[in-house]
């Protein structure tokens, strides 16, 4: 630990910062192994600094495999960094004990792609959404019932339909109950993985706006993850944007979507379908692979799919560079040191 992270430990109380991170990394064992057996790690998440504030939306965006999850997880302590320091409400959570865990657990949760795959298809509705309080031990079985009923007219769910199972609601319908079950020990933060990408085109504005309309009524402070950026522009204040384990690019929304200075942001935004010849070329070039986190390119791990790369990128990885108004670029050409 250098002594300048010790330092920053020391005095992080900024009260609009609801969790930070600082040089975190995760690596996992690939499951690949190398000559003699020895495995390969797999850097998921590669030296991350970042905060969320209190109140807002930070949109996290990136192809399937970047990370994400692992960054979500990682927040929400559901897995623990090989290096770097997390901080929830000022308070370093990798030393955190079980029961000082357990509190802050209460505090954030998460939303899933799916959540007919965490909703136990033998349990009712209610039981579903009640299971966070009956762990907590929150008010008495009465209390608990009526929290439940309360909860899913929030969602827009009908509260009569509390002892219906879970394949009897459509996707849409499955997703608020997820969000109801997050809602029901008034968390601060919530993590969102994708909550609204396996749901059809049609229903995803209503699940948003329910969404936006819980943030504003409680406060809440949402880590928004998305493979798209489309998606996250609709909710976003900020954007982070992801690349083998690295925010390459963070900002507000509107600077991220008008002012873009990573090529890869540019990529991603051009996977939209514009009619623009220029924009198009880009996403061509990107039609190669995500290069894999086993065994990632030398320097800048977007240099063998970028078009503005030159001889640097691929001798020395750029930093995250501060180019004022929060907006953040690693990038030798277009966030160039000076
Ligand atoms: P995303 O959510 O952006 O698709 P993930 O965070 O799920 O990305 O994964 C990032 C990388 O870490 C991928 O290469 C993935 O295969 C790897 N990974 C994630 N979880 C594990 C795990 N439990 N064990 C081994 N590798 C993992
Ligand atoms: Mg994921």
């Amino acid at each position: 630990m250098t002594p300048y992270v010790e330092h920053l430990s020391q005095t992080f109380n900024a009260s609009d910062e609801l969790v930070r991170l600082d040089h975190v990394v995760k690596n996992f064992r690939s499951g690949q192994t190398f000559f003699r057996g020895r495995t390969l790690l797999v850097r998921a998440v590669d030296d991350v600094d970042m905060t969320i504030n209190r109140g807002e939306t930070l949109g996290l965006v990136g192809e399937s495999g970047c990370g994400k999850t692992t960054l979500g997880k990682l927040v929400l302590r559901l897995e623990r960094p090989n290096a770097g320091r997390i901080w929830f409400e000022g308070r370093d959570i990798a030393k955190m004990t079980g029961h000082e865990m357990k509190q802050i657990r209460r505090k954030m949760q998460v939303i899933f792609q799916d959540p007919y795959s965490s909703l136990n298809p033998r349990r009712t509705i209610k039981s579903a959404i009640m299971e966070p309080l009956t762990i907590h031990h929150i008010g008495s079985r009465a209390d608990r019932v009526n929290r439940v009923a309360e909860l899913m007219e929030e969602v827009g769910l009908r509260p009569e339909f509390a002892e219906r199972y879970p394949h009897e609601f459509s996707g849409g319908q499955r997703q608020r109950i997820g969000i109801a079950r997050a809602l029901a020990l008034n968390p601060s933060l919530i993590v969102a993985d994708e909550p609204v990408s396996a749901l059809d085109v049609s229903i995803r504005s209503q699940v948003l706006n329910l969404m936006e309309d819980l943030q504003a009524k409680y406060n809440l402070t949402y880590l928004f993850v998305s493979h798209d950026l489309s998606v996250v522009e609709h909710i976003s204040d900020r954007v982070a944007v992801m690349y083998l384990g690295k925010i390459v690019e963070i900002g507000p929304k509107n600077v991220i979507y008008e002012n873009t200075l990573h090529p890869y942001t540019e990529a991603l935004l051009s996977a939209a379908p514009i009619p623009d010849p220029e924009i198009k070329r880009h996403r061509i070039i990107l039609e190669g692979d995500v290069p894999s986190p086993i065994n990632p390119p030398s320097g800048c791990g977007f240099h063998p799919r970028c078009w503005l790369r030159i001889p640097v990128c691929s001798e020395q990885a750029p930093e995250l560079r501060d180019m004022g108004s929060g907006h953040s670029a690693a990038c030798h050409v277009r966030a160039p040191a000076t």
